[in-house]
């Protein structure tokens, strides 16, 4: 494995790849890494001649300073994960100077609505600044194949929607979430959480599946009121949305038909901490 902090470095590193015509995989990361990135590293490793791992808390899609402050960093552990898949792995993790020149500015997209449903409603400018720094690394690394997880499906659909309005050569690989033995979704922030939380959280994906069941049954009105009282009846759970929305455009779905895929979202606040999951329902 090598690490890589300066960006001429990775420009003389890629043109070397692209000359010898190789494909080039990138997994984009805030680091302190879990399964779930692993799982990306892995597939990106099985697809790709090279693989790049970025490393980098990137501070224009906080919207909270206590949110960006409280991120939970471990570079030396993440590099060990990262070699114990393959020696043949970069990794970049750049200084915030390296990605934003003095000020920390961010690019406008059409990102169709996309950044205003779900966590755009409660994160001002978060996917702004997630469409900048993707685009910079994907102006930096000229990936073949971009590992995005589905875990943050919102995430994903505006990544889709970044590719089409900049013209990137890259195709957008999703890959499924992956969960801990209680069903919660894998995430650096569960790092923040008490072991009891941590157990208690289980909650979220259990809503989700409830929900998926019941949907065809009840009206969501019912699910949602049911599903609200029992979240925050725990001590430090406050749901923050529970959604049903078009897979696709992310809008609310009023009534759901039978042939089009929708999917459920859901965002819970654990003492302060924010707890996204969504579900796909065909
Ligand atoms: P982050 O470091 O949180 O920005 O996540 C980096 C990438 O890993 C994103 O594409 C996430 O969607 C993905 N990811 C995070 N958690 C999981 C998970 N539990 N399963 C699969 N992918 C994940």
């Amino acid at each position: 494995m090598q690490l890589y902090t300066l960006k001429s470095q990775v420009e003389i590193s890629i043109n070397k790849t692209i000359s010898l015509k190789k494909t080039i995989g990138l997994v984009p990361t805030m680091g302190s890494l879990h399964h779930g990135h692993l799982s990306l590293i892995k597939k990106a490793v099985n697809s790709c001649d090279l693989v790049w791992v970025s490393i980098f808390v990137n501070p224009t899609q906080f919207n909270n300073k206590q949110d960006l402050n409280n991120y939970p960093k471990n570079i030396k552990k993440d590099l060990e994960m990262i070699s114990k898949i393959s020696k043949n792995i970069n990794v970049f993790n750049p200084k915030i100077s390296e990605m934003y020149e003095s000020k920390l500015k961010t690019e406008d997209f059409d990102f169709q609505n996309l950044d205003k449903e779900l966590e755009g409603k409660y994160r001002n400018n978060h996917f702004k600044g997630v469409g900048t720094i993707v685009s910079k690394l994907f102006n930096l690394f000229k990936p073949t194949k971009a590992f995005f997880g589905e875990k943050d499906y919102q995430q994903t659909r505006i990544i889709d929607r970044l590719i089409k309005v900049k013209n990137f050569q890259t195709e957008l690989v999703i890959c499924p979430t992956i969960r801990g033995t209680n069903g919660l979704a894998l995430s650096s922030r569960n790092n923040l959480l008490s072991l009891e939380n941590k157990e208690k959280s289980a909650i979220i994906y259990k809503t989700l599946i409830y929900c998926k069941k019941n949907l065809p049954k009840s009206s969501f009105q019912k699910i949602y009121n049911n599903c609200k009282k029992e979240i925050n009846s725990l001590n430090d759970f406050e749901l923050e949305y529970l959604e049903i929305v078009d897979n696709e455009t992310l809008k609310k779905v009023k009534k759901i038909s039978a042939n089009k895929p929708f999917r459920i979202f859901i965002c819970v606040l654990v003492n302060g901490v924010r707890l996204i999951d969504n579900i796909l329902v065909k």
